[in-house]
């Protein structure tokens, strides 16, 4: 049954590239103010399910519905609207821009999801300047960066490029986060404040869809925990009952 706090519910998703099911009949729910981790071996399916999520591949099959509404299919720029943001598994910055300009470039009307766009068009020519300026300062105090402001992108730790990634992705004003693989490439301190930022994030209302394999990450903030495996459900639950499945385990040693 549905999950009357969820505002993301998949069900039966799927997107085959060819004859390869890369995700195969998912089901999710992720509810309001929850850290829901997805896991599971590589290529298992879930980018291409944090893909379908957030309109970079339409699905074959199945629906995805935020908030009520199907976005299942709806481009890219569409879902963002709709309320759901993105993280990439390498951050994409612009490096020869502040931190503060990077933020800028998030919001809703600077080109949407097209970083090209949005450099093109100046954020000095846009309307409601300074409240944007305020409103990205506040994201940035929020991921930890407020020191920052008129750093290079480019100069920053990777951890920090990160948590600027993030700081852009909530310039949308979303209610949920896409994070693929955040904690990849960082240092083991980093992914420890990595770890701080999400349950932030948590308590400001965010829910949160998190792939991740650090499973240290995982036990610490998820609430729950779906592994897959071969685009299938594997096993669900908290973490401490998904990372001691038999299955799990077994998933990841032969791999
Ligand atoms: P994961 O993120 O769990 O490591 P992916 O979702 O990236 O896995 O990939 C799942 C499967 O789909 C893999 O076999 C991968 O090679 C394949 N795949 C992913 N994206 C594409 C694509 N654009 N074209 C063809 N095959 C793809
Ligand atoms: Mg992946």
């Amino acid at each position: 049954g549905v999950d009357p706090d969820a505002i993301l519910v998949i069900e039966g998703a799927a997107k085959h590239f060819g004859g390869l099911k890369a995700v195969d009949g998912m089901d999710l729910q992720v509810a309001k103010g929850q850290i829901h981790a997805i896991i599971g071996p590589n290529g298992a399916g879930k980018s291409t399910l944090a893909n379908l999520i957030t309109g970079v591949y339409k699905p074959n099959g199945g629906t995805i519905s935020f908030q009520g509404k199907e976005i299942g299919g709806l481009a890219p720029h569409k879902i963002s609207r709709s309320g759901v943001a993105r993280t990439f598994q390498t951050p994409q910055l612009f490096h020869d821009a502040t931190v503060l300009e990077n933020v800028l470039t998030g919001f809703p009307d600077t080109g949407r999801t097209s970083l090209l766009a949005a450099a093109v068009k100046p954020p000095s020519r846009y309307r409601r300047d300074a409240e944007m300026r305020d409103e990205a300062e506040r994201l940035l105090d929020l991921v930890g960066l407020a020191d920052l402001t008129d750093v290079l992108a480019g100069e920053l730790p990777y951890g920090k490029q990160r948590a600027l990634e993030i700081a852009r992705a909530l310039a949308s004003s979303p209610e949920l986060i896409v994070l693929d693989e955040p904690a990849a490439g960082l240092l083991a301190t980093e992914s420890v404040g990595l770890g701080d930022l999400l349950i932030a994030l948590r308590e400001h209302g965010y829910a949160l869809v998190v792939v991740e394999h650090h499973m240290d990450l995982v036990a610490r903030v998820a609430d729950k925990v779906t592994c897959m495996d071969q685009g299938r459900l594997l096993s669900r639950g908290t973490p401490e009952q998904v990372l001691s499945d038999e299955a799990v385990i077994a998933a990841y040693l032969g791999k």
